[in-house]
Order: C-alpha cells, then sequence, then structure tokens
C-alpha cells in the first residue's frame, strides 16, 4: 500500500488540487455536491437514492494510477473500469458495522470500538478526502460499511482532514496530504507484508490495515500474491549482472514508481537487492517456487 500526495507531474495531491481536476472533468459536480451535502445537514442522514459520485470516478484513477488503493493491485482501465469499480467512500455514508477480526488479531489486544451508532457519516457522502478507488475484492467483498476505529465514532465529521484525538481510525487512508505516509508503516518481505513500527499506534494501524484487507493471506488472495511475486520476477529479469546497485531506481524507475502496480512490494525488493543480495535470492526463489505451484482457486479474487 502506498500514500498518493504527489502525482507524476509533482503537483501536490490535497484538496485544492482534487477540486480542480474535477472541475476540469465535470464542472457541475462541486455545487451539485455541496446542494446534496447541506440537504442531508438539515435531514440529519443521506436523503436521496441516486448518487452522482460514480460522475467523478475517473479523477481518482487518475490520481492512483489505476491501482486499488489498498492493495495496490491493478484497474481495469478507463473504458472498461467505469463500470467495474465504485468509489469507495473511507468512512461508510449510511451505516457501520462490526469488522469481525480473527482470534489471533484479537490475541494482539487491540481496543477497537465496538459501532453502536445506527447512522454513518452522511455529511462524507460527497466529501473528496473520504473517496478512494478500489477493487472487488477489497471494496465489495471485504471493507462494505466496516470502519475499525479507536475512540468515539463521529459521525457528524464535515472534514476528515483535521486530525482528533477522539476518533482514530485503525485503517490507513492512502489519498492527500493528511495521513502517514503508508510505506512508513508497511513494507513488504518478499511477497508479505509487513509492520515497520513495532509498537504503538503506527504498529495498530499497519497491522490492522494488513488483517483487515488479507493482504499477508495467501492461502486466500492468491492472485495478490501471484502479481507481488511476478513484480519481484520481473525486477529481477530487468537487472544485468553488470548494473550498477546506484543505478537500480533509474532503471526501474517505471516498475516502482507511484503509478506502477505493487510499487511498494517492488521497492522493498529493489531496497533488499541493493543491501543483502543473499537474502534478496532467497526471495526470488521463493516468488518462483509461488509461481510455479500457483493454481487459482476459489479465492476472493
Ligand atoms: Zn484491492
Amino acid at each position: 500500500m502506498i500514500s498518493y500526495k504527489i502525482d507524476r507531474e509533482g503537483n501536490k495531491i490535497d484538496l485544492h488540487y482534487i477540486e480542480k481536476l474535477i472541475n476540469q472533468h465535470k464542472s457541475t459536480w462541486l455545487n451539485k455536491a455541496a446542494e446534496r451535502t447541506a440537504k442531508y445537514k438539515i435531514a440529519g442522514k443521506v436523503t436521496d437514492n441516486s448518487h452522482i459520485w460514480s460522475e467523478i470516478k475517473e479523477v481518482f484513477m487518475k490520481i492512483q494510477g489505476n491501482k486499488c488503493a489498498f492493495c495496490e493491485g491493478e484497474l481495469e482501465g478507463k473504458t472498461s473500469g467505469k463500470g467495474v469499480h465504485d468509489v469507495e467512500h473511507f468512512r461508510p455514508k449510511n451505516r457501520i458495522t462490526k469488522w469481525q477480526s480473527s482470534p489471533e488479531f484479537n490475541a494482539l489486544g487491540i481496543a477497537i470500538t465496538e459501532p453502536t451508532v445506527s447512522k454513518g457519516y452522511h455529511l462524507l457522502t460527497y466529501n473528496l478526502l473520504n473517496y478512494s478507488i478500489a477493487c472487488g475484492p477489497c471494496n465489495q467483498a471485504i471493507k462494505k460499511d466496516r470502519f475499525p476505529i479507536k475512540g468515539n465514532y463521529n459521525t457528524l465529521m464535515e472534514n476528515p482532514s483535521i486530525e482528533s484525538d477522539a476518533e482514530i481510525p485503525l485503517l490507513l487512508y492512502p489519498i492527500g496530504q493528511h495521513d502517514v505516509n503508508c510505506e512508513d508503516l508497511i513494507s513488504f518481505n518478499g511477497a508479505v507484508p509487513t509492520v515497520v513500527i513495532p509498537d504503538g499506534l503506527p504498529f495498530e494501524r499497519a497491522i490492522t490495515t494488513i488483517e483487515f484487507f488479507r493482504l499477508g493471506r495467501a492461502d486466500i488472495r492468491g492472485k495478490l500474491f501471484k502479481e507481488r511475486c511476478m513484480k519481484i520476477i520481473t525486477i529481477d529479469g530487468i537487472l544485468d549482472e553488470n548494473d550498477d546497485p546506484s543505478d537500480y531506481d533509474n532503471i526501474l524507475e517505471n516498475i516502482i514508481a507511484d503509478y506502477s502496480d505493487h510499487a511498494s512490494c517492488g521497492r522493498s525488493y529493489v531496497k533488499l537487492l541493493k543491501t543483502n543480495k543473499s537474502k534478496a535470492s532467497e526471495v526470488l526463489s521463493e516468488a518462483k517456487r509461488f509461481i510455479r505451484t500457483y493454481i487459482p482457486d476459489e479465492q476472493l479474487n
């Protein structure tokens, strides 16, 4: 999982910049969104069934380099992808449902707030800093209306970029400037996501994100692991023996850039190649073994 803080042209991705992209894409959208939010505020809930967030889906596909916000899998392109992926609301708009975490996760002792509120974050239905594009498994099969936090649910929130000690999301939000850099919290050991900081809130948010989206579960997200292993094998195949490790980032620019799928996994492997050749060789062998034995089955993907 990576953060999207700077785009390919070097623009800082923040609310102002996303609004600019939306105005270029559909100039009436922001006004319509503001009108709807004003209505919801008076009613205290979402009052319509039709929605307009799909109209700006392409803007987020562009920001995210056409990758899933959470697993970094490549999405269908602009034309076919429009019908496949939907805009994911980070904070659920209608209701919050309980995340059933595993006994192994529960044993870590992370205090997750029980969602007892019946409403969702209706005032964030059209908030741009509540949006991302996610793949089917991450959004429709896993995330749904779940939103694990520490503290108290503040469903009247109007601006998710204002940090609050009262409500701390346990999932990482990858777009814009207000959340941490995902790669400071989650790295990779080969194809397996790992926690960078071993304690405190950074640990809790990283391990919850990995566990929640099942990012480390080769048994149920085999396609994801296959893609990460292919990334590792591709990187190894592109590099020549004579290449200077200090040139790796240039040589592999397109393979490990933010807009490339599984960039974080790729970047972790490149870092390993530069620092520990023998460990990198083990990682490569493991990736090859996975591909040789991979059989698609009835998985989430
Ligand atoms: Zn995904």
